[in-house]
């Protein structure tokens, strides 16, 4: 899931994890997949991890 309360736009979402999250016309995170494909963990935790607004969550299906 992704707060877009809290997303400032820094990026790191989608130049790490381009396969996921792509950016709008301003620069703020947008869901590439709401749902995370198989074998697109690593890029989501590494979403995750990486987002300084703590903006990203993961949630269990
Ligand atoms: S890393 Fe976080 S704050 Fe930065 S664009 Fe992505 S979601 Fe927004």
């Amino acid at each position: 899931m992704l707060d877009t309360e809290r997303c400032t736009g820094h990026g790191r979402c989608y130049s790490l994890a381009g396969d996921l999250f792509d950016s709008d016309d301003r620069g703020y995170s947008t869901v590439i997949h709401p749902d995370v494909p198989a074998g697109l963990e690593d890029q989501a935790r590494t979403a995750v991890a990486n987002c300084p607004e703590r903006a990203i969550l993961l949630e269990d299906a």
